[in-house]
């Protein structure tokens, strides 16, 4: 593991630091995708530096296939140089305990995790979503049991709007496992945590861990000339080809005229600039090959950005 090749960020107010740039195993890492191009990817990612991998109960397909690649591929000897999340919420199986934020599901689910895993905890443990129908205090609770039996280190939130975030952040406080970390979407194309749930996570010390900084690749030069056979649009399952606007492409053609005056890709400057803001912690990115992984790490040879390129950018996504 290159350890001088990206910096590590401080997760909000905690002990725990993170890689700038983090790979997530939400694609890339199920079936139709061979051991052998998951264990590149894998390899690559620890070369770079990259401590830190966001999986959750579903990543697949199908259901699981993800945490079951990892627990195939990680080297057991590296289990302390690196950070392992998952999470849960979503649908994992039949009947009234196969899914939400009860403690009967989470604790399920999550030990369900770790058997494929192959792990005795996780790092971080993330709620996916918010559960309307639970109180959020049996939630919490939840959480810190994980914590207080050894299932997870440290736990976190994910998709939660900043009031829910602030109240969960004052319900853990109180039992003594703070929230370690928020999981938001964030890129040029969804700026929506500007708005305040950045100044929550400031204020209650809470780090942020951004998904999809590249809009699944469509921040990217993937789509400049069509829709590439192998690209997720054209899988369409969670990229539909309807994203892929003439909107979209003349932002994305304006940006890269911008990141080629910075000696970057689209791909780069787009990363660059989620982290220009020192509360996001790290992005989380997907690569569907090690050479992607590769060049976006390189996103971190040049975090600066003048006001005149912010500008620049503001005024581009206004258009
Ligand atoms: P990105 O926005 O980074 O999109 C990744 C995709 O963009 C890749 O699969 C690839 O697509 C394309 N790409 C990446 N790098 C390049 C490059 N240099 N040049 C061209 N194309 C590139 O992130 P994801 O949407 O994959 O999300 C990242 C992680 O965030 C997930 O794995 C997961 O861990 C987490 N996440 C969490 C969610 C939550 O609810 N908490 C929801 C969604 C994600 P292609 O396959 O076409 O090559």
């Amino acid at each position: 593991m290159d350890y001088e090749r990206q910096p590590y960020r401080r997760c909000g107010r905690s002990g725990l630091l993170l890689p700038a740039v983090s790979l997530g195993l939400w694609h890339n890492f199920g079936e139709g995708k061979t051991l052998e191009s998951q264990r590149a990817i894998l390899h690559r990612a620890l070369d770079l530096g990259i401590t830190h991998f966001d999986l959750a109960d579903r990543y697949g397909p199908p259901i699981g296939a993800a945490e079951s690649a990892l627990g195939r591929i990680l080297p057991r000897s590296l289990r302390d140089e690196v950070v392992i999340t998952t999470k849960g919420s979503n649908p994992m199986w039949d009947g009234p305990y196969g899914k939400g934020n009860s403690r009967k599901h989470l604790l399920a689910t999550l030990d369900r995790s770790l058997a494929r895993l192959g792990l005795d905890y996780v790092d971080i443990f993330y709620l996916h979503r918010e559960d309307p129908d639970t109180p959020l205090e049996e939630q919490v609770a939840t959480l810190d049991h994980m914590v207080r039996t050894g299932r997870a280190l440290y736990v976190g939130v994910s998709n939660f709007s900043p009031e829910s975030t602030a109240e969960a952040a004052r319900l853990l406080r109180g039992l003594g496992t703070p929230l370690l970390v928020h999981q938001p979407p964030y890129s040029l194309l969804d700026r929506r945590i500007e708005e305040s749930l950045l100044g929550v996570l400031e204020r209650e010390g809470v780090g942020c861990v951004v998904y999809s900084p590249l809009a699944q690749g469509l921040l990217t030069d993937r789509y400049l000339d069509g829709i590439p056979a192998d690209s997720r649009a054209a899988e369409g399952r969670f990229l539909t080809p309807d994203r892929v606007t003439p909107q979209v492409l003349t932002f994305v053609r304006t940006l890269a005229e911008l990141a080629e005056s910075r000696g970057q890709t689209v791909a780069q400057l787009a990363l660059a600039w989620a982290l220009r803001d020192p509360r996001v912690t790290s992005v989380l990115v997907g690569a569907s090959s090690p050479e992607q992984l590769e060049a976006n790490v390189a996103a971190v040879d040049r975090l600066d950005f003048t006001s005149e390129e912010l500008a620049a950018i503001d005024h581009a996504a206004k258009e």
